[in-house]
């Protein structure tokens, strides 16, 4: 089977399919390829890790029509953070009311995302899904590109003016066409689980750096969350980075033993926490694509950066990718030129760059400056975070990182 189409996009996760979905009005013709079915339990986009979206993403998934339907799923607000130092003085407070915002960012589940995102990209009628489909060749030419896609038992041959490679950290699209990483690995790993303390959460996440790495905990109502109902308001989900060499030992430890390790990390400033779901692990690690944008292809989401999740930056720079790359599309599209020609991809690339500098060198530098107990280093970053909390304007800087507002904003995040 042969097809044609304008857009062509590997990897129907959070970024592919937002990316679809944000296009869907305009008019191309778009596919979709995807290698795990919807109804698999392993699809990997859509586990059971919690996100925090930041104030950006919620205005760009809004203008994408989608935010609706993901509130009436169980969003949490974050209404403060609060970044702290364990063993030391420095802590930063920052309060969404200082923004004149109702949220600094929500806690959605991924799986909620994925319950919202995956019927509706099933249910456009002018995006073909390949899924479970999985991409065999890639072939880039002047005039547009060439894939082999293996669709159950048939070969399916498609082309594209454009393809957008979406399809994650360990990129196909990426392999077949020898791109180069940047690549550092953090000797860490992210254990995540729920756990519910003694005491409601009122909105607050916490961000805790400790020697083994940081530890998050993000107020997170269960599904089905009603005002007044058990626990509801007393669960976080929590994210706690551990060194490879604890993490066996971390994951194989019984309820009772895991809560009083957990609890020694983060101290009395929550309360008790009173008990744990099942945990996962994710291998931590640094990739970024040097070449995100080639010839008819950009790389979008964990396809062209992979980061570590301190802070939570890595779906938001997704986002803020689909949201800059449909904007770029659309227009060209709407002046009648060639979507996937250098001049609209140089546009894009230059407009993303500074962006992904940004949060690679934030992320980077939180990851491992706060690991190290050397002594200069420890007083620096306290009073890093003393001066941070007492001047408004330096603390601004970093609500407005965290609140995806700095740089060069979208339409859609603009609301525009
Ligand atoms: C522990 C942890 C906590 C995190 N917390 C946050 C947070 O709080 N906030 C935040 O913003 N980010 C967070 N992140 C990061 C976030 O999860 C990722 O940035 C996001 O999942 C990336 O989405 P993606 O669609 O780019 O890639 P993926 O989610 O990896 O999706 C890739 C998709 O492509 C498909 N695919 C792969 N190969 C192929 C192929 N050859 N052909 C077709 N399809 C293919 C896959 O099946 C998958 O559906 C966290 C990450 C971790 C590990």
């Amino acid at each position: 089977m042969k097809q044609q189409y304008d857009l062509l996009i590997i990897g129907g996760g959070m970024a592919g399919a937002s990316l679809a979905l944000a296009l869907r009005h305009s008019g191309l013709r778009i596919a979709v390829v995807e290698a795990v079915a919807s109804d698999a339990s392993q699809q990997p986009s859509y586990d059971a890790r919690a996100i925090a979206l930041s104030h950006g993403s919620q205005r760009i998934l809004d203008g994408m029509g989608l935010w609706q339907a993901m509130a009436a799923e169980t969003v949490t607000p974050i209404r403060r953070i609060q970044v702290s130092d364990r063993g030391h003085f420095g802590r930063v407070r920052i309060d969404a009311t200082e923004e004149q915002v109702d949220a600094l960012g929500y806690v959605v589940e991924a799986a909620v995302l994925g319950r919202v995102l995956q019927p509706a990209l099933q249910e456009q009628a002018g995006i073909a899904l390949y899924c479970p489909a999985q991409l065999q060749s890639l072939e880039q030419h002047s005039e547009g590109v060439h894939v082999t896609v293996q669709c159950n038992d048939e070969l399916c041959e498609l082309s594209a003016r454009l393809l957008v490679a979406a399809d994650g950290g360990n990129s196909t699209v990426a392999s077949l066409l020898g791109g180069r990483y940047l690549s550092r690995g953090y000797g860490q790993s992210a254990i995540i689980a729920n756990v519910v303390g003694e005491r409601e959460h009122d909105n607050m996440a916490h961000e805790r750096f400790t020697d083994s790495g940081p530890l998050a905990l993000l107020p997170n109502r269960a599904p089905g969350w009603m005002a007044g109902s058990e626990a509801g308001d007393c669960r976080w989900s929590l994210v706690w980075t551990v060194r490879d060499a604890q993490l066996e030992h971390t994951l194989a430890l019984d309820d009772a033993d895991f809560l009083a390790a957990l609890q020694q990390r983060l101290g009395r400033r929550i309360g008790r926490i009173l008990s744990t779901g099942p945990r996962s692990a994710y291998p931590l690690r640094l990739r970024y694509l040097h070449d995100h944008v080639q010839q008819r292809v950009v790389f979008v989401g964990n396809a062209a950066h992979t980061i570590h999740p301190v802070a939570g930056q890595g779906l938001n720079l997704g986002l803020r990718d689909v949201a800059a790359l449909s904007e770029v599309i659309e227009q060209a599209a709407g002046r009648g030129e060639d979507i996937g020609s250098s001049a609209v991809l140089a546009e894009y690339k230059h407009w993303r760059r500074p962006d992904y500098l940004r949060v690679m060198a934030m992320t980077d530098s939180l990851a491992r400056g706060f690991a190290s107990n050397l002594l200069p280093l420890v007083v620096a970053r306290n009073l890093g975070m003393v001066g941070m909390d007492l001047l408004p304007p330096l603390r601004r800087v970093l609500t407005r990182q965290m609140m995806g507002l700095n740089g060069r904003q979208s339409r859609l995040a603009r609301g525009a």
